[in-house]
């Protein structure tokens, strides 16, 4: 095998007998000694480029240009997956390694553009969610304004009806006259604010536990004799539980005496000003 590259190898005149007499003087060393002598070859081909690139590269390439140069096909070893080849064009492989840039390029463009897609379509159902949510908070303002407009600014203190004592009464039991109206309920009844407005509770010894609501006009109610109060202080609105009736202070007895006073003043009739409200407590 060794002696079948040798006519693709040059010739020089002196140094070329030089391996086949060393081969022949070392006889036993055989074939190592030759390939030694072979691999130096290709290095003064200088117009051949051995290069290792995948075979589909090649042929798509360059293929043509892949020209094998006869002697050495049979020596080299196919193994290594070495190509032998002139240099390739390179105004031939310029456009290939543009395309491929050009195609990832693109791929990366169309992948953006799905992304793209993608976010536009979320962001359309983030507004389209929050138009729906303004309108149902529109809808829902509105009932609630409805259902404010609709609702009773004024209110009977409590639920029974009847009373037991008018307004200026006179009597042994008040020091002049009476100021409110008497409600002959049980101990522990529900209390009702009369109108909207801000309450406080204070004790005093005629009147007993007191709640008193100053309404946005300032109208006073006074609610007294209570067992207890429910909201001590706070906005209240018309009909809100704000304490119970009980016996406290100066009564005889569990009832709940109900008191008017425009701007916190003197106390009017409470049955006039209630049906003055359209309210009939009697
Ligand atoms: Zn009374």
């Amino acid at each position: 095998m060794p002696t079948q590259a040798m006519p693709v190898t040059p010739a020089p005149a002196g140094p070329a007998s030089g391996p086949r007499a060393s081969r022949r003087a070392g006889a036993k060393s055989g074939h190592t000694a030759g390939g030694g002598g072979r691999r130096r070859t290709p290095a003064k081909r200088s117009a051949l480029l051995t290069v290792a690139v995948p075979s589909a590269c090649v042929v798509g390439v360059a293929g043509v240009a892949a020209a094998s140069v006869g002697g050495l096909t049979g020596s080299e070893k196919p193994a290594e997956d070495t190509t032998t080849m002139a240099a390739p064009d390179p105004a031939s492989v310029k456009p290939v390694a543009a395309n491929s840039k050009l195609d990832t390029q693109l791929e990366a463009l169309s992948a953006d553009a799905g992304d793209f897609a993608d976010r536009a379509s979320r962001t359309q159902e983030r507004i389209d969610l929050r138009q729906r949510q303004d309108e149902e908070r529109k809808r829902k303002a509105e009932e609630e304004a409805a259902k404010e407009a609709a609702r009773p600014k004024f209110a009977i203190p409590v639920a029974q009806r009847g009373l037991s004592a008018s307004f200026g009464q006179a009597g042994g039991m008040w020091m002049s006259v009476h100021t409110g109206i008497d409600f002959p309920v049980g101990y522990g009844t529900p209390v009702m604010a009369a109108t909207d407005g801000t309450v406080r509770t204070q004790w005093n010894s005629a009147y007993g536990n007191m709640a008193i609501v100053t309404a946005p006009d300032g109208t006073e109610t006074w609610y007294c004799h209570l067992s207890s109060t429910k909201i001590r202080s706070g906005k209240v609105k018309a009909g809100d539980v704000i304490a119970y009736s009980g016996n406290s202070g100066n009564s005889t007895g569990p009832h709940l005496h109900f008191e008017v006073r425009p701007g916190g003043g003197a106390a009017v009739d409470p049955l006039a000003w209630l049906r003055g409200k359209g309210l009939n407590p009697s």
